[in-house]
């Protein structure tokens, strides 16, 4: 993993260049906030970044939220993730944007910070694999509860609270899985580690409401072309079991697309392989992400 150049405070430095000091507030309580957005090679060979301005909307309410102030106009860091892909030459890259925090005192309590800005650029393939996105994956309900939505800040891509995502996601590969699936405060279920969840029950979309989750784009982009490929999507609480008797579990996210669920603590869903409702929508993203959907155009941003 790595690229020519990052932007960091405002410029263009090399890769080994973007260095930050131990002191770093954020490093330490993990306050800071961030994105992942990912940009395709389209159909005719151009590259295109998806949902670039959800993204950046995303990041600038993720820091409204904890109360950090963006020193940089939206438009900017749109276009700063722009120019990152062009800069380091990619056709396909993952974007990351980043906010954080610095500061001379170390107390959580902090009257003068500066709030810091990166935006990083890499290469980065199918998150759980190319084989989980053909063959599907499997997952484990996890002893880690998703965080109340009194205590995190579920709405936000907060650094910190990815320990919770982190230690999840740990549980389930020691056992054996390759994602975690968490439920909420009350036992349903909530989210993967960085991906949101999807059912289908008697060809029927079931997908958590936007309560204890991160309201994912990717979702909100499956949701929209399911519905117009003619499928009845619920935004609606499930338990633990209902996905067990699922016909077909998947997940979404910018890192995972979308990526089948084939085994869910042990239990086959449907056939155990790939559903076929999670095959068409996968394959109708991956062609509206390359651009090959005049309809679906705005959702792309041309580099
Ligand atoms: C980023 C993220 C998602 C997926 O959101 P996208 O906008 O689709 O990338 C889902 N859940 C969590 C916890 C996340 O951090």
């Amino acid at each position: 993993m790595k690229a020519e150049k990052i932007w960091f405070d405002g410029k263009f430095v090399n890769w080994d260049e973007a260095q930050i000091h131990v002191c770093t507030h954020t490093l330490h309580y993990g306050l800071g906030v961030f994105e992942g957005i990912r940009c395709y090679e389209c159909h005719d060979g151009r590259s295109a970044i998806f949902r670039l301005r959800e993204h950046i909307e995303r990041l600038y309410n993720s820091a409204h939220i904890v109360d950090v102030e963006i020193p940089y106009p939206q438009n900017e860091i749109e276009k700063v993730c722009k120019d990152i892909v062009k800069v380091n030459g990619f056709k396909e890259c993952y974007i990351r944007p980043l906010v954080f925090i610095d500061s001379n005192q170390l107390g959580l309590y902090v009257k003068e910070f500066k709030v810091r800005v990166a935006v990083i650029s890499w290469v980065w393939g199918a998150y759980l694999g190319e084989e989980g996105l053909r063959n599907g994956i499997k997952a484990k309900v996890s002893s880690f509860i998703r965080h109340h939505v009194d205590a995190g800040m579920t709405k936000a891509k907060v650094n910190g609270q990815y320990v919770n995502s982190i230690l999840a996601k740990r549980e389930a590969i020691s056992c054996g899985y390759d994602e975690a699936i968490m439920l909420d405060t009350e036992g349903y279920v909530s989210e993967a580690s960085g991906e949101n969840v999807f059912i289908v029950k008697h060809n029927v979309l079931k997908t958590t409401p936007l309560t204890s989750i991160l309201p994912g784009i990717t979702r909100e982009c499956v949701i929209k072309i399911a519905n117009d490929m003619g499928f009845k999507v619920k935004e609606e609480r499930f338990s633990r079991d209902e996905l067990y008797i699922a016909d077909e579990v998947f997940f979404t996210g910018t890192a995972a697309e979308v990526t089948p669920v084939v085994n869910v603590d042990g239990r086959r869903i449907g056939n155990g392989k790939p559903g076929e409702i999670t095959k068409k929508i996968q394959q109708k993203f991956f062609e509206v992400a390359r651009g090959m959907h005049k309809e679906y155009e705005d959702w792309l941003t041309y580099i």
